[in-house]
């Protein structure tokens, strides 16, 4: 017997209403015959709320006690839907992550799935129930409730897909799947049919929201196939899976863009072994993510190493740095948060030159100065002023003809004319945080 595993997003959960609609969708596909295990999401801007919450009570939450806060946005749509589908006349048990089998690693906030110990859903799928899971959400392995990173109950919905070997993860959104760029930036971008998990990994750290950059790895990892679509209408999504020929034929998938970082830059550093290790170790072990780390040629026996972070961790990053500058005799520390990052992805890359040179000439036409320059063999990412960021994403989507040229490619033959008919998404309320 199929079995899906579905999850929905704040959005699509965000009022009575769309909890009944979501039920009905739900019961749909388990009337086709399919075991159905779902995956939900707190009500929309329910979690920011417990989070402003939190914040008028202490400056520093305690990390165990904001979990068990954030948690309960989940337990409301999860009975919510449960109790709806149960109105709609068939059987369903909601269930916590922790119910669930949602097993964690102890970093509240931000904790790993280290297992998923699906006995209970199993057995209440074979029962005919229809499952709803909190997402977002876990049990530590010291028995804490933990969770799973802002965006988490994709992460919940991909494990749980890996684990009951699901047949797909349908993630459902307010887009109606993954775009060529932001199309309330760039109102002609076009929906993706197919992502590689390499470009969607890419673009999920370049900024793009609709998919929580872990859950992708993970999707990856254990071969579990993604289906992102809409939850307001029926139409196919954006799939996330193993790359093909037609991928890499597109040459370029989409533009991410970032304005929640900054540049910090170390200036004056001594260049000599060991001075770079210095530098990051410590932020490594506050957790603080790098990135587009960049180091000059040095004069004089100096060099200046540029890098960016999270603009959240700034304040955190700072006395560290400081400490770390003054340890390896640095000259200064510059911090700059008036940054943004475009990003260009595509499979293609890895075989077609040329791609980074017109990306910059579309920017120097534009007349936009790119301060810092970052690749993989399938990115190329430009740190521009975040004043910028609009600009850029729309001369560099206009380059590549993303509107036509490579979805056109990308498609598949037999639905290539549907596909390509404008497809505007409804706009998003930002489902990436509910
Ligand atoms: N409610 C959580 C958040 O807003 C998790 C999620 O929606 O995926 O980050
Ligand atoms: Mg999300």
């Amino acid at each position: 017997m199929a079995l899906l595993v579905q999850k929905y997003g704040g959005t699509s959960v965000g009022s009575a209403e769309r909890i009944q609609a979501v039920a009905r969708r739900v019961v749909a596909a388990a009337d086709r015959g399919q075991k159905v295990c779902v995956v939900v999401s707190a009500m929309s801007h329910s979690t920011d709320e417990l989070v402003d919450l939190a914040a008028q009570i202490s400056s520093v939450p305690h990390p165990r006690e904001m979990d068990m806060l954030l948690t309960s946005g989940e337990r409301i749509s999860m009975a919510l839907l449960s109790m709806a589908i149960m109105e709609l006349g068939r059987e369903a048990i909601s269930m916590t992550g922790s119910q669930a089998g949602i097993v964690t690693d102890t970093s509240h906030g931000r904790a790993r799935i280290v297992e998923v110990r699906a006995r209970r859903v199993l057995e209440a799928l074979d029962e005919g129930k229809i499952v709803i899971v909190a997402g977002f959400q876990g049990v530590s392995t010291e028995y804490n409730i933990t969770t799973l990173g802002r965006g988490g109950s994709d992460m919940t919905a991909v494990a749980l897909a890996a684990e009951l070997d699901a047949d797909v993860c349908e993630i459902f959104t307010d887009v109606d799947g993954v775009f060529t760029a932001d199309p309330r930036i760039v109102p002609e971008a076009r929906q993706l049919h197919a992502v590689s998990y390499e470009e969607m990994l890419e673009l999920s750290a370049s900024g793009a929201r609709v998919l929580q950059l872990r859950c992708v790895e993970y999707a990856r990892n254990h071969g579990v196939l993604v289906h992102v679509r809409s939850s307001f209408n029926a139409e196919e999504g954006t799939w996330v899976r193993e790359e093909d020929e037609r991928m890499e034929r597109a040459i370029i998938s989409g533009i991410a863009h970032d304005t929640s970082e900054a540049k910090v830059t170390i200036v004056g550093v001594p260049d000599k072994p060991h001075v770079a290790a210095r530098v990051f170790t410590p932020l490594a072990r506050e957790g603080i993510n790098v990135d587009m780390i960049v180091q000059n040629i040095s004069t004089d026996g100096r060099t200046d190493i540029s890098f960016t972070l999270p603009k959240d961790d700034l304040v955190r990053a700072k006395p560290l740095l400081d400490e770390v500058a003054t340890g390896v005799g640095a000259r200064e520390i510059q911090t700059d948060d008036s940054i943004g990052k475009v990003s260009l992805v595509g499979a293609g890359m890895k075989s077609h030159p040329g791609v980074a040179a017109d990306m910059f000439e579309a920017l120097g036409d534009a007349g936009i100065n790119i301060e810092v320059i970052s690749t993989s063999s399938i990115r190329i990412s430009c740190i521009v002023r975040a004043t910028d960021v609009e600009q850029a994403v729309k001369v560099v989507h206009k380059k590549f003809e993303l509107p036509e040229e490579a979805v056109a490619r990308e498609q598949h033959p037999a639905t290539a004319t549907d596909q390509i008919k404008a497809l505007r998404p409804p706009q998003s309320d930002g489902e990436a945080a509910s």
